[in-house]
């Protein structure tokens, strides 16, 4: 699978066969998102910086099955309110270009109104 159009409709349809839509309302699937990150964060908690950036093999695949969930809910839930999630991000990265114009905020990690 190579794109998110293509993911998109096999969420779809893998949900369509479980008669699960009537379940994916968006404050069904903004919760679902919510815990899939947090599950994620879990897989980090504890670890120092290092270890963070040195997973091992098992930990990796526990990492990739927790963004692959993200993902999965991010493009339900972007489907079921008609939202083109590519376009949106687009759209946010140009708006974070001007929030955070490059010769301003080089090696400042902090956030736009704070400088
Ligand atoms: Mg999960």
């Amino acid at each position: 699978m190579r794109d998110l159009g293509e993911l998109k409709e096999r969420v779809r349809a893998f949900c369509a066969e479980r008669d699960w839509d009537r379940f994916h309302n968006p404050k069904n699937l903004a919760m679902a998102l919510s815990v899939e990150a947090s599950e994620l964060v879990e897989l980090f908690q504890w670890l120092t910086e290092e270890q963070s950036a040195k997973l091992d093999e098992k930990q990796r695949g526990r990492v990739a099955e927790e963004l692959a969930d993200v993902l999965w809910f991010l493009v339900r839930i972007s489907d079921r309110l008609g939202i083109d999630l590519l376009e949106a991000a687009d759209t946010k990265l140009s708006q974070n270009a001007k929030k955070y114009p490059a010769d301003l905020v080089r090696g400042d990690p902090r956030k736009y109104n704070e400088y």
